[in-house]
């Protein structure tokens, strides 16, 4: 299944440093169509269920309360291609290993305030945009 669309959000260290403008043009720069947008702050039970999968995780109580700090922007974005290209845009979980130009590597503050999320397999991104947004929410 290729659904040509990815999930994303600008995490809260972004929208903290004012780098929504920015991270949306390189996005739209390199080829995606926002499909959806807003902006919406996570509930602690809604972070935690979306990084469910690192539940185990050392640093999943950390996350959910960065991921719950502030603002963040949702995005759902189409694209060929897109869950592969979006993820070499935003570069490494680790912006100190993001290749050079990347969202993350431009504007992430550490491996936690990384910025951004991107999808990592087309039913994620089918189960994420279904979190955050209704059919009527969409173009
Ligand atoms: P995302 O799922 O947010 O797009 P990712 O797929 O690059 O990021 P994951 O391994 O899924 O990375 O980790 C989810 C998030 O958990 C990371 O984006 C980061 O915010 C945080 N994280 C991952 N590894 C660490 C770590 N070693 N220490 C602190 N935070 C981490
Ligand atoms: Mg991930």
């Amino acid at each position: 299944m290729n659904t040509n669309i990815t999930f994303s959000m600008i995490k809260p260290d972004a929208v903290r440093n004012n780098y929504i403008g920015k991270i949306l043009t390189q996005m739209t720069e390199a080829g995606f169509m926002i499909k959806a947008m807003k902006l919406t702050e996570l509930t602690v039970s809604q972070a935690r269920a979306f990084y469910e999968v690192h539940k185990e995780r050392p640093f999943y109580n950390d996350l959910v309360e960065f991921m719950t700090s502030g603002p963040v922007v949702a995005l759902l974005l189409e694209k060929d291609n897109a869950i592969e290209d979006f993820r070499t845009l935003i570069g490494s979980t680790d912006p100190s290993k993001a290749d050079k130009g990347t969202i993350r590597e431009k504007y992430a503050e550490s491996i936690q305030n990384n910025a951004v999320h991107g999808s990592d397999s087309d039913e994620n991104a089918v189960i994420e945009s279904d979190f955050f947004f209704s059919r009527l929410e969409r173009v």
